[in-house]
């Protein structure tokens, strides 16, 4: 559903995103994941239609070349940027019904349509309200309505939580997961949690390269694997004959001796695979009282912690600061690979050049690549009150 080869976007000499590749089955929500400047929204703009890329050797959405056909790839996506583009002066019904014009969508479409998106957000009660009358978690979920007016089978969602508090959160999360049904999805977030509680697989971006791409459990096995197993357990007074006997089972490789609780001696056993069960007979055979045996499992926070310090490792080395680095991650290829540790190549011609201009377009590409496309009309930016609904450049 979503096909990305080689993508990179350059802004002078830096890389916001650098030979990037992955893809989206139909159906899959996948999460794009990475510390602040990592690359998610320049990715999901250029696959919006938002931005051009400087180059790919292949970037398609819902079956349509986003670099030849890009007005077709747009009415494939529901795109939510990080600041929703909202106009506080229309009611919510207003907003939407001129949105499902955008679209050209039919009158009796819109209203159907309207409909089932505020009550698919919850928002159905407040249809008649002025958008800037809202607070920020309903714009978000306006803003989402206004993402799946259409029932575009992609959606793209950048940061759909932020600036939202922790019970508005989990409201849009479980928005989200709700929306797996029927679409495919990309959706971006710094926090780890949100990604996990959403998505099925990630993608973990950190300076502008894919660094990971497998589900949690995978990514956390290539990561050295053995979450380890904690035993808690009555094995008499002295637990030395006890880790000597945890130590000697097939498939253990390291066994470390935890707290004393009571009665009860903790024990962190680190192998091959999931060792509960061998644990547990051991357990039986030597008439130990188990109080816990469980699978000590790493937290995403971890891996991606791991993840992003290797990637910052290996492009020191690549750009000579470390020569000696070798990367953190080498798991000679399955789903977790770390991408090509090439350097920024140097631009002598954009060295120094201030950010450019946001400016509007329908298409952003008959205008060539060389300027920047910014979304409609942020709700909370006093200096872009200049939009106004009717313009006829504004898109949903
Ligand atoms: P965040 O989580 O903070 O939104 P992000 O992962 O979405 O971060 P991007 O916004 O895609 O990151 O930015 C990637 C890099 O590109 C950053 O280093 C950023 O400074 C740079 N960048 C983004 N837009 C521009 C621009 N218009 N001009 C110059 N550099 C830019």
């Amino acid at each position: 559903m979503i096909e990305v080869k080689e993508l990179t976007r350059r802004y002078g000499r830096h890389y916001a995103v650098d030979k990037v590749s992955f893809h989206l089955e139909r159906g899959e929500v996948v999460g794009l994941l990475g510390p602040n400047g990592a690359g998610k929204t320049t990715t999901m703009r250029i696959l919006a239609g938002f931005l051009p890329a400087t180059s790919a050797e292949r970037l398609e959405v819902a079956g349509h070349d986003v670099l030849r056909n890009s007005l077709k790839v747009r009415e494939s996506i529901g795109y939510l940027p990080e600041s929703v583009p909202l106009y506080r002066e229309m009611k919510v019904w207003e907003m939407l019904d001129f949105h499902g014009r955008l679209h050209r969508m039919g009158r009796k479409d819109r209203r159907r349509r309207t409909v089932e998106v505020l009550e698919q957000v919850g928002v159905s009660e407040r249809s008649h309200q002025l958008v800037g009358t809202l607070s920020r978690g309903l714009r978000q979920r306006v803003g989402l309505a206004v993402a799946l007016l259409p029932e575009p089978p992609v959606l793209i969602l950048d940061e759909p939580t932020s600036g939202l508090d922790p019970l508005q959160r989990r409201e849009v999360r479980s928005l989200v997961r709700d929306l797996t049904d029927d679409h495919t999805v990309l959706v971006s977030s710094h926090i780890l949690a949100e990604i996990e509680s959403m998505c099925s697989r990630v993608l973990v971006m950190a300076q502008g390269q894919l660094v990971a791409d497998g589900t949690r459990q995978e990514l956390e096995q290539r990561l050295g694997g053995s979450e380890g197993v904690r035993l808690e357990a009555f094995v008499g007074a002295d637990p030395s004959g006890a880790l000597e006997l945890l130590k000697s089972l097939p498939g253990v490789l390291r066994v470390e001796l935890g707290e004393r609780l009571g009665i009860h001696q903790g024990f962190v056993i680190h192998g091959e695979g999931d060792l509960r069960e061998d644990v547990g007979a051991l357990a039986a055979q030597e008439g130990w009282a188990i109080r816990e045996l469980s699978s000590q499992m790493r937290s995403l926070e971890d891996v991606f912690a791991q993840l992003v310090a290797g990637n910052a490792v290996e492009l020191a080395g690549a750009k000579g600061l470390d020569e000696s680095s070798d990367p953190v991650l080498d798991d000679g290829g399955g789903l977790l690979q770390l991408q090509s540790s090439s350097a920024p190549s140097a631009d002598p011609g954009g060295e120094g050049k201030p950010a450019r201009k946001m400016i509007y377009s329908l298409n952003p590409f008959d205008q060539g690549t060389s300027r920047d496309l910014g979304a409609p009309m942020e709700i909370d930016d006093p200096g872009s009150s200049d939009s106004k609904p009717d313009d006829p450049e504004v898109r949903s």
